[in-house]
């Protein structure tokens, strides 16, 4: 079984930006049509990278 790639999503209008990592290897292309904070529909899509992960996890620890 392939492992999922996380993928790092960020609106550049305001900053905004989350990592999105599937549960299965089911293919869902844009867990957002638009950045939750602006509204913006220009974002950006790129595979995360294990740091962009580990900040993430820490974010939401200790937000
Ligand atoms: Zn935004």
């Amino acid at each position: 079984m392939i492992r999922p790639q996380p993928m790092l999503y960020r609106c550049p209008k305001c900053g905004w930006k989350d990592v999105f990592a599937p549960k299965s290897d089911m293919l869902i292309e844009k867990p957002w049509e638009a950045c939750p904070n602006c509204g913006g529909h220009e974002l950006e899509c790129k595979p995360a990278g294990a740091m962009d992960v580990a900040v993430e996890k820490l974010s939401k620890i200790f937000s």
